[in-house]
């Protein structure tokens, strides 16, 4: 992906970061380098940083506020960004995906919710669910779905939460009973990312006794007879993409869509969760960056008392505490996708460290961004009111920031 990147001659200066994040736009500055979010990298992840980076300001961020206000699902968008490998990052090259590692993923998706969070939010959903067929499907199930998710002419959503079933997911009561060569699904899905716009639905199902051990994986493909949707939800945030309830009706699903054997589903679910709480995450990392940039370009340019806010002690502290939450929050988000990709056993309990983290400090760095920016940050003019809504969700879903803490303190009171 960077040979393609490189060889369309993509460069980005490292102030247009900053540049095209502003709805009004305010002074233009480059980047102090303790917030870099290069330092560090090797040049073949700098290469695609850049990539990133510049779809982001150039294809995302120009659009976001229309797409948050008028609830669009960019679909043209995500597939541009497709043909740049951003469809399936982690995922077999064999497939059509990108082959990368975690670490890569989350640089990339940090540098592309700069433009936009929720979009990128939701790729990172389209993502996780691409590296779950990759990995848990056979070879016909990975040939059937992986290209066409990767170059993103198709859209696919995860489905484990339920109206009854949400932190304790394992609770889960869609049935789905065997007859013959299919499975019959019954039940109902709630808050799916993408619902009702998108093609393939990775659907964790009851098949066997209660408890995480009797849940299975099916894909589910639109169309299929029995499958309908809900309401498109009104939400805070994450308008640029659709959340709605799944349906699931005398659903008939060929066996041959199950993935992994009866009974491994929710280890599969989880298992996409490990990567995909780094990348919303990630997520929240680029809407924290874009807010640093966006507060400090505010301070340095509005004045009271006769003074730029800048001269405020009080609002440099501020900002220095802010950049420090950042940074600290960066390390930890890329510590944690070095043990996933290595498999280490500290990493389940480190991607919730990081989710845990990383998306209460960014909410907080962006909020205090806003109230930097004083009444001007509350207009919808401004785009760091709509960092501070987009991110808010990610405390909440992947599980939320509750279940982050028991999976943590599981491992330290039984682990030794
Ligand atoms: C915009 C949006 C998009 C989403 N997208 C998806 C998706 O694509 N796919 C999907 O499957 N799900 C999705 N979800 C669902 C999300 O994962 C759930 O909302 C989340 O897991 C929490 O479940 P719940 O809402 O039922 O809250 P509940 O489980 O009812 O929890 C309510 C509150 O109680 C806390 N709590 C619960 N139990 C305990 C306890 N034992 N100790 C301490 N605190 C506890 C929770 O942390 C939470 O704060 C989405 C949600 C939203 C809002």
């Amino acid at each position: 992906m960077a040979a393609r990147a490189l060889a369309r001659g993509v460069r980005l200066c490292s102030s247009s970061i900053g540049r095209s994040l502003i709805f009004n736009s305010v002074q233009k500055r480059g980047i102090a380098a303790c917030i870099d979010p290069s330092i560090g990298l090797s040049d073949e992840q700098k290469e695609f940083q850049k990539l990133a980076f510049d779809f982001a300001a150039n294809e995302m961020a120009p659009h976001m506020a229309e797409w948050d206000q008028k609830e669009r699902f960019p679909v043209k968008a995500m597939r541009k960004a497709a043909q740049l490998g951003f469809g399936g990052i982690y995922v077999s090259p064999e497939v059509g995906g990108s082959g990368l590692s975690r670490l890569d993923t989350s640089i990339i998706f940090e540098a592309l919710s700069t433009g936009c969070v929720s979009t990128t939010a939701y790729m990172s959903i389209h993502n996780m669910c691409a590296w779950m067929i990759d990995t848990f499907g056979n070879t016909e199930q990975r040939e059937q779905f992986c290209p066409d998710l990767c170059s993103m002419q198709k859209f696919a959503s995860y489905c484990l939460t339920e109206p009854s079933s949400g932190s304790d997911a394992a609770s889960l009561l869609t049935t789905a009973k065997l007859d013959d060569d299919h499975y019959v699904l019954n039940g109902s899905k709630a808050f799916i990312s993408g619902g009702g716009d998108t093609d393939v639905y990775v659907v964790m199902c009851r098949t066997g006794e209660k408890g995480p051990k009797g849940i299975s994986c099916l894909v589910v493909e639109k169309g299929t007879p029995g499958l309908s949707f809900g309401k498109k939800e009104k939400k805070v945030g994450w308008n640029s993409q659709p959340t709605r309830a799944v349906i699931f009706e005398d659903c008939a699903v060929p066996v041959s869509n199950r993935l992994g054997a009866e009974g491994q589903g929710f280890s599969i679910a989880m298992k996409g969760l490990n990567g995909g709480r780094i990348n919303i995450a990630s997520c929240s990392l680029g809407a924290a960056h874009a807010s640093v940039l966006l507060a400090r370009d505010h301070m340095c340019v509005r004045k009271q008392f006769g003074e730029t806010l800048a001269s405020s002690q009080f609002l440099q502290f501020k900002l220095a505490e802010m950049a420090t939450k950042l940074v600290a929050s960066r390390l930890l988000v890329r510590q944690a996708a070095v043990a996933l990709q290595d498999g280490r056993p500290d990493a389940v309990s480190l991607c919730s460290m990081a989710k845990l983290f990383v998306t209460d400090e960014c909410f907080s760095i962006c909020n205090q961004a806003l109230q930097i920016h004083g009444g001007y940050g509350y207009l919808k003019d401004y785009a760091v009111q709509q960092y501070v809504r987009d991110v808010r969700v990610h405390q909440i879903l992947e599980g939320t920031n509750e279940v982050m803490r028991m999976i943590i303190a599981r491992s330290l009171l039984t682990e030794s």
